[in-house]
Parts: structure tokens; sequence; C-alpha cells
């Protein structure tokens, strides 16, 4: 009996909702007794949560290393950034929806104005909003010399993602972004920034684009329109951040057929969950900014759950708050996490896990991304519970999980889940 018991179990397999607070990680802050956002909000599902289950710290990728949100997620995902990442390009193209395949290398890209001296006026060309989509459609799908062909498409206001594609390229080429202030830098000539003839042959096909870019878009009668009503026309392309698109091997592939989907507002996010296998839902009222709708990421996260093993959860308003430096801010909206999760317990099926955790830390005194660890908890059935009874970064140093990181996390989750697979005989 007790034999048929444990073999019934070893075939158990439990849902999951991972609940992701982007930069949630904090440092004591003078004002709020020196204690963290998380630690001074008012959390009675997040501390229950802890109670019941067991918690620790998470260092995203390794011990004082501050990650990206596209690098925080991949390893919350149980992936090695350095197999799976070269860059925000690829991110960025997957995110405006554009096709990409191993081999493809991919730039971000600025709508701006350059004077005829190639100074650059304005790295925003006067903040474009309109018009962009059209002004993209004459750059996309356009075929270069040595058979490279590039497609074009536009991102969030300004901001736009290009891709090339062919035989033997490779990211290694320098930024034509001046970076730096708004204006008065040159555009740079594009470099390869090795000796590779992969960078070499990338270097040409990327300047010949560029040429041909500015002269499409000089004559195209929307900058014209805009220079009769006293706008800076987009009359070029400032491109940065080249990543070639590497092959990932999606979740439901390495981990016994598990079926995932994501609930995320921010595009980086989408293309992450798109990067690895997951289902994505979108939805107007779920943004990535400080309005995120708590009650709608929780009612799509339970839909979710019918047809799907993992549902990945997204909240964004944190990291704004940490960049912005707005600890009260971040103390609120954890609270208001707080009623999200209690909406997706309550209301999840019978056994469902619950993991909290973040990508990497923001504390508000920095105002960027920090090495410092985040706090994990898991709960659920078969977690085995540990001393601590709330969550909180210096609650999480002392708990069961201990310090692991990303990539442990995930593992330990996917095995709770029944997913996981046997390492030997
Ligand atoms: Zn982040």
């Amino acid at each position: 009996m007790c034999y048929k018991l444990r073999r019934e179990e070893k075939k158990l397999k439990r849902k999951a909702v991972l609940v992701s607070i982007d930069g949630l990680g904090d440092r004591p802050i003078h004002e709020l007794g020196a204690r963290t956002p998380l630690e001074a909000a008012v959390t009675p599902t997040l501390d229950a949560m802890a109670s019941e289950g067991v918690v620790g710290l998470v260092d995203p990728y390794a011990p004082g290393i501050p990650c990206g949100t596209d690098v925080g997620h991949l390893c919350m995902l149980g992936y090695d950034p350095k197999e799976v990442y070269s860059g925000r390009g690829p991110i960025e193209a997957m995110g405006a929806g554009l096709e990409i395949f191993p081999g493809d290398v991919a730039f971000r890209c600025n709508f701006a104005t350059v004077d005829n001296n190639g100074i650059v006026q304005d790295r925003r060309a006067g903040r474009i909003n309109q018009g962009v989509t059209e002004l993209a459609g004459i750059l996309d799908n356009i075929t270069l010399n040595e058979n490279v062909i590039a497609n074009f498409a536009p991102a969030t206001e300004h901001r736009a993602v290009l891709v090339l594609r062919g035989v033997g390229l490779s990211p290694h080429v320098s930024d034509s972004d001046p970076g730096g202030k708004n204006e008065g830098m040159a555009i740079q000539p594009i470099r390869p920034l090795d000796a590779t003839e992969a960078a070499l042959k990338t270097a040409r096909a990327l300047e010949q684009y560029l040429a041909i870019a500015r002269e499409l878009l000089n004559q195209h009668p929307i900058n014209k329109q805009r220079i009769m009503s006293g706008l800076l026309p987009a009359n070029t392309i400032l491109t940065r951040s080249g990543g070639i698109v590497t092959h990932c091997i999606p979740l439901k592939e390495r981990f016994d057929g598990i079926r995932c989907a994501a609930v995320s507002g921010e595009i980086t996010v989408q293309a992450i969950a798109k990067m690895t296998g997951m289902k994505t839902f979108i939805h107007p009222g779920i943004t990535g900014s400080y309005d995120f709708n708590g009650q709608l990421k929780a009612s799509a996260a339970l839909e979710l759950l019918h047809d799907n093993d993992l549902v990945l959860v997204h909240v964004k308003a944190t990291d704004l708050a940490g960049h912005d430096g707005r600890w009260d801010a971040k103390k609120t909206i954890i609270e208001q996490i707080d009623k999200m999760v209690e909406g997706i317990k309550a209301n999840s099926p019978p056994d469902t896990l619950i993991a909290i955790t973040a990508d990497h830390s923001t504390p508000c005194e920095v105002g960027e991304h920090s090495g410092d660890p985040v706090p994990v908890v898991i709960w659920g059935k078969g977690v085995r519970v540990d001393k601590q009874v709330t969550y909180g970064e210096t609650s999480c140093s002392l708990g069961g999980l201990g310090r692991i990181t990303g990539k442990d996390f995930f593992h330990i989750l996917i095995d709770l889940m029944g997913f996981s697979k046997k390492l030997g005989a």
C-alpha cells in the first residue's frame, strides 16, 4: 500500500503561478525605520505564504552582479544568459513582433535628426510619435549587397528595431549612435569590433543600409511636412546594442512538456516569454506602468491556469518606483501586489503552488539595478516549511531555501511541480 502511494506520488504534477515583482529587492531606508519597502509594507498574504511555505534569497545570475530585466527573467526561468543572450537587439526585435531566426543580427534603433554635417541634432527626432509606422514601412524588407536582407519595425515612440539576415553575420560591430548627450555629437561610422570576416561583412551591410535609410527618409513626404511645420525631421537611423539571435530551447522541451504562459504589460518580458516558448497574454488594460491592473492580472492568470502548468505574472511598477527613488510608492505598490496575490491564492485550482520573487533589485537609494539578492517565497502543497513567518529581505536571508541562483530557484520550482528529470538511473 505504502509502495503504491509512493508510486502515485511520483507521477504527481502540480500547477504553479510564478509572480515576478520587477526590481523588488531593496536596501534599508531611513524614513522607513531602516526597513526596506517590502518590509515596511502591510502584506498579510505574502507573510502568510512565508509562514506556511519556504523562503530564501536569490542571486538572479551571481552574487553582486546586477542584471537587466531581460537577463534577470532568463535566469529566473532557468536559462544561462551566456548561452541564449547576446545583446538587447534580439529581445527588442521579438518585442516589436519581427520574426527572427538563429544567426540573424538585431539592433535597437532610434529615429533621429542629423544636420548636413552628420552632427546629431536630436537623438529622438523631436520624440516623433506620429507617422512612425509609415516611415518604418519604407525601411523594411530591403535587399543589400552580399545577399543580406534588412527588416525594420517600429517599437515605442521614436524607437525601432533592425534585423539583418544573411550567411555569416556577427553582432560585433560598433554603434552608429554616439550616445551621450542628446545633441552635438557626430553620427558614428560602423566599425567591425574584431577582425573576422563576419564582423567586416556585417559592418559593410549596416553602413549600406544606413545610407539607403538616410536617402529614403530625406525624400519622404512626412519629413518634408515636419520641416514645413517647424518640427525636426526623422532623417536618420541610429543603431546600438547589436545582438545575434541564438537558438533557445523552449521550456516545454526542457521540462517534460510543461505548458507555460505569461501575463505582462512590458515588451521586454513579453519577448522573453516568446523566446522561451511561453504563451503571452496581452490586454490593453494590463500595463507595464505604475497603474498596473492587479485584479485583471490575477483573473488573467487564473484563466490561463486552466490550460497551462506554469503561469508567470509580471508587475513592472515596483522597478519604476525604485528607478524614481520613490520608496513610498514602492511600498504602496507592494501592498497592491499583496491583494493581487490574495486573489490568485484564493481562486487557484487545489494544490497550485505559488512562488514569488524578482528579476533583480532596484534599490530606491541607487535608482538603478543592483547586485543585491532578491527575496523568494514558495508556497503550496509539498513545500517543506521553514521557521520564517514574514516575506522580507531580512527574514528571507534566514530561510530554508538558503541563498541560491535564479537557475537553482527555477529547478526547485520545476521539481516541486513534478516536471524535473532524474539525473542518473
Ligand atoms: Zn527588471
